[in-house]
Order: C-alpha cells, then structure tokens, then sequence
C-alpha cells in the first residue's frame, strides 16, 4: 500500500502515523535535503511527530529551522528559503489524525515522483551520518510576520466588519491579525489553538458552521470566514448569514480574478462556467494538489476546488486560506454585499447519486462498460481523467466510483429541471446496467 495520499502521508496518530514513521521520514528526506524548514499545526501529537521527524532529519546531517505552530501557507511561504519544508498536519482532518506533507521552494507541495521516491527511501534501510556530521537546528519566530507581510502587500484594504471562525486551528496563529491590520473589525471564535478541536471539527463545511453564522448575524457583519485545521482552506458567510458554497464563492472571484484561464477539477458546477464566458477552463482530478500543478503548468490566472481551496498563483502555487480571507474583503469592500453578489449568480438544478454494487465487483471493469455504453456522440466534451464527465451543453453528468465506498456515484446539473431530470435517469439507468452486467 502506498504510504502517500493525493496530500503526502496522513493517517491516525500512533497506527499509521507513529513516531517511528516520522523518524524514517525525516531520515529519508534527509539523505537529499540539507536545508529544511519545519512546522505544526496545533493537534495534540503535533510536538510527537515533530521530535521524530527532526531527530531523522538531525542524524542525516540536515541543518533545520523550527517555525513551530504556524498555517500550512505560512509554512509553504518559509520554505522559499530552505531546500524544502514539511507541514505536520492533517489538514480537515478529525483531532484523532495528523501527518507530512512536503513543500518545495516555489510552494508546491511535493509532486507524485517526489512522493514516490521519497517513499522508496522511506521503506530501505538509511544510515546516518557520522558524529562529526550531525545535524543542526534552530528557531525562528518571525515566519508567520512574514507571510502576513506578504498578505498584506498584495491587498487593498478595507475596513469592514468581519467574524473569524479560527476552528481552533493554526487561523488562530494569523488571520484575524492579517484582517485587523488590513483595517478590519475583526471578531474571532475559536480563536485559541487547541488540538482537540473541542468548538467544532476542522472541516469548514455548513454543516460545521452554525456558530459563524450566528455570529455573522448577530454582529451585523458584512462577512464571516471559517477555515480548516491548517488553514489552506477558507469559505465563507455572507452578510445574510448565509453560507456561501464553493461553486459560489469560485464564480466570485472568478469574476474578478480570471481573464484568460482558469483551473478546477471536474466536478465544479456550470454556474462558474456561465461566471466566466469565454475563458478557457482545465479540467483536473479532485484533489488540491492536481489543481496547483495544472495552475502551475499552464500559467492559469487563478484555480480552485469547491472545498474551499483558492490558488492566486501570483502569490504561491500553495493554497492560501489566509490571503483568499483578504482578498475575500479587498472584493467585497471595492465591489459591495457578498450577498448581493451570490444572489446575482446564475443558479442552475443539480443532483447527485450513486448506485451500490457488492464489495466483490471490479469497479474498474464496472466504469469501462459505463464508458462503452455512455452516449458520446452527442457530447461536447468528454473527459475521463476523475470517473467519467460528459458535458452535453445545456447539462453534464459526471460518474466516478467513490473513494470510501463500493458505490458508483452520479452527479449531474442542467440549465432546466427536465434536462436535468432526463439527464439523470438516462445516466442512471445506464450505471445500474452496466453493475448488473458486472454481477453476472
Ligand atoms: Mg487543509
């Protein structure tokens, strides 16, 4: 099994991520990497697999710089300095999680040939250095002052009225300084780090988020900001209180941000296609990660998923929850309400699915019948790089076998609700099929 997720190595703290991997990784990084910058998120085994990690990268010889609890972007933006840098967290991850991930100096993280070699080395016996060649190490405090810097260069500021949920997570290190500084009236909750998470989980999905947007109300903000366990991530809350969903919060600073180009995985809704006539979209897998290096590749203006991923490659190929929280209130203070702006957005029907099939079936053979048996012809676009999207114009649907379970998933979204509903039930009854055909 590969030790490596699409975000480097995650797992539950003292089973996959264990002292004794972090030792193994911080050797194998060592044996390339001489300069490495370190930091943590605030989780309980964050010191754990820290100690580990640097005592690897010390028994190589590597001299390293300890950052300690800062953000993930706060971490890619150090890394510039060194040959590489490692971020312990588990990002959206439940407080029971942690692991690597590995940057390099222009602030990409580790790409899959990287992942593959280091993982190499991390399964051989390394050898360390001898006595004479012990590594280093040092601390360094002014890492997050200067990434708020360059936050800060990078936005005009506006002083609105703003609730930050920290989540209890590395936000509480930076946001609310950054927004403050930017001239805003900044309430925070959960704005004490704490590895237990105990306010909310680390997710900044709705469903996490009752308290902001009571807040939001409450305080008669004109947004509110909520980030994930590392910070990579932000979405948000519109002076109505209302979440504002990925799709919705992509079309809005599409408008602003893309002229030529622009980069999402397959699964982001037309709404953002129609934000945007006329630019060109790249299409990705879905993970943050594929969407930097297609960014990153085709010299995109901007990119983004709906989990609350914003990349501004004129900033860092890193996603940077903390400079899209102030470009967030740069655009809504220059162009006015944030809700005003999301009602102002084409709203199209979209429904999602799935089809069961048992444990045993192949859902590699289950996806290639749907691909043999899906109408093409009449297609715009097809793409297969994540499942299968078929984009027919006024409607898509794309078929993708879940991650977690055995379960072909459906999504699809249409100008009109009988398009959609045709859409659907054609594609559907095209999955159910071709599972059955599977069974015998
Ligand atoms: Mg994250």
């Amino acid at each position: 099994m590969s030790l490596f997720g699409s975000s480097g190595i995650r797992g539950i703290v003292n089973e996959l991520m264990t002292p004794e991997l972090a030792l193994q990784a911080g050797k194998a990084l060592g044996l390339k990497h001489k300069y490495v910058v370190v930091g943590r998120d605030p989780r309980t085994s964050g010191p754990m697999v820290e100690n580990a990690l640097i005592s690897g990268l010390l028994a190589m010889g590597a001299r390293v710089t300890r950052v300690g609890l800062v953000s993930t972007p706060t971490l890619a933006h150090a890394a510039r300095g060194y040959d590489c840098g490692v971020m312990i967290t588990a990002s959206h991850n439940p407080p029971e999680y942690n692991g690597l991930k590995f940057w390099n100096p222009d602030g990409m993280a580790f790409s899959l040939a990287q992942q593959e070699d280091l993982e190499k080395s991390i399964n051989s016996d390394i050898k360390g250095a001898s006595w004479q060649d012990m590594g280093t190490e040092n601390v360094r405090h002014d890492a997050v002052r200067e990434h708020m810097d360059s936050i800060l260069k990078n936005v005009e500021h506006y002083p609105l009225k703003v609730v930050v949920d920290c989540g209890c997570g590395a936000a509480t290190t930076i946001t609310p300084y950054v927004l403050r500084e930017m001239g805003c009236r900044v309430v925070t909750l959960n704005g004490q780090p704490d590895g237990f998470f105990p306010a909310r989980q680390p997710e900044p999905v709705e469903e996490n988020l009752d308290g902001l947007k009571k807040a939001v109300i409450a305080m008669e903000a004109d947004l509110g900001i909520a980030q994930d366990g590392d910070a990579d991530r932000m979405m948000a809350v519109d002076d109505e209180g209302r979440f504002v969903s990925g799709d919705e919060l992509m079309a809005y600073f599409c408008q602003y941000e893309v002229k030529y180009s622009l980069v999402c995985p397959v699964d982001v809704s037309m709404m953002v296609e129609k934000s945007v006539n006329g630019v060109k979209i790249y299409r990705t897998r879905i993970g943050d990660a594929f969407v930097s290096e297609e960014v990153k590749s085709v010299g995109a203006d901007f990119g983004g998923e709906t989990s609350g991923t914003w990349i501004f490659p004129k900033m860092s190929f890193c996603p940077d929850g903390i400079y899209a929280a102030a470009k967030l209130v740069e655009l809504v203070g220059k162009n006015g309400r944030l809700s005003d702006a999301v009602d102002a957005l084409p709203k199209f029907p979209l429904r999602r699915g799935g089809v069961k099939f048992s444990q045993s079936m192949d859902k590699v053979k289950i996806m290639e019948l749907i691909k043999g048996a899906i109408d093409v012809k009449s297609a715009k676009d097809v793409n297969t790089l994540d499942g299968l999207r078929v984009d027919y114009g006024g409607g898509w649907v794309l078929i993708r076998p879940s991650g977690t379970e055995p379960k072909i998933r459906i999504t699809a979204e249409a100008e009109d609700v009988d398009t959609l509903t045709t859409l659907y039930d054609r594609s559907e009854s095209i999955v159910k099929r071709c599972v059955k055909a599977c069974e015998q």
